[in-house]
């Protein structure tokens, strides 16, 4: 069996579904997912599967307990059909750490604290062998706000920002109704879907409130703005955005 990459790994249970990062030296991203499924033991057994061609470079159990899966040199096969910063092989340039929980279909408990607190220690332990920047450490919607929901608005983002990891800025208040109306068109449309564009998001600047964009401000507010996770762009939205955006420079000064 192989060494872990991490200390903090227990073991390294070997997955076949990986390959070679393509067109990059190393991970510049850290990609966080639900399990989404009823058990543990379903969903690591899957990552071991050769027939379902999906993989991680780690897996956090709900007692904390880290398995790694994945040499963090190699490409895990996590992200899938994905978009971050014009960027569509989220595979080869990030590391992915599954989380055990069942996810939205599963009631969308709570993430214990000890599985949190190792996720924070272990997402540490890899920034601080990869170059990877505080708006590079991701939700699997951030970068696949069609098709995923993982790690969900349960998912505690501003504690991994008070252990040091992510960016974070704490949400505007929610208060009014949506900023548009579905499929209005317009120049303000456009200017908050070139925000968040500017801060990642993989979407075109159509200038039409469509579901496209309803989706990515659906995972927005997954990640940044939990209170309320309903697609529609609000003042709080946008005001948080907004100060993620201010935030960027700062963030690359640490
Ligand atoms: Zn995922």
């Amino acid at each position: 069996m192989p060494i872990p990459d991490s200390p903090l790994a227990a073991e390294f249970i070997a997955s076949p579904n990986f390959g070679e990062r393509r067109g990059v030296g190393g991970p510049s991203a850290l990609i966080l997912h639900y399990t989404g499924m009823p058990t543990a033991e379903g969903a690591l057994a899957r990552l071991l599967d050769p027939a379902s061609e999906v993989s991680a470079h780690y897996f956090v159990f709900e007692d904390g307990r880290i398995v790694q899966l994945v040499a963090e040199r190699d490409r895990a096969w996590h992200a899938g059909k994905s978009r971050w910063k014009g960027e569509s092989d989220l595979n080869s340039a990030s590391i992915g750490i599954e989380i055990v929980n069942p996810g939205h279909d599963g009631g969308a408990p709570p993430f214990p604290d000890r599985q949190i607190a190792a996720t924070i220690a272990l997402a540490r332990d890899i920034l601080s062998r990869w170059t990877i920047l505080p708006e590079r450490v991701l939700a699997h919607s951030d970068v696949a706000p069609h098709r995923k929901r993982d790690p969900g608005e349960a998912f505690p983002w501003a504690r991994l920002h008070e252990g040091g990891v992510g960016h974070w800025v704490e949400p505007a208040p929610v208060s009014g109704g949506p900023l548009f109306r579905h499929e209005e068109e317009g120049p303000p449309v456009r200017a908050l879907q070139a925000m968040l564009a500017l801060y990642g998001y993989g979407l075109e600047l159509s200038g039409v409130y469509d579901r496209h964009t309803r989706a990515v401000v659906t995972a927005f507010q997954r990640h940044f703005r939990r209170e309320r996770v309903d697609g529609e762009a609000d003042a709080s939205t946008a005001a948080t955005l907004k100060a993620l955006i201010e935030g960027l420079a700062g963030s690359r000064d640490r």
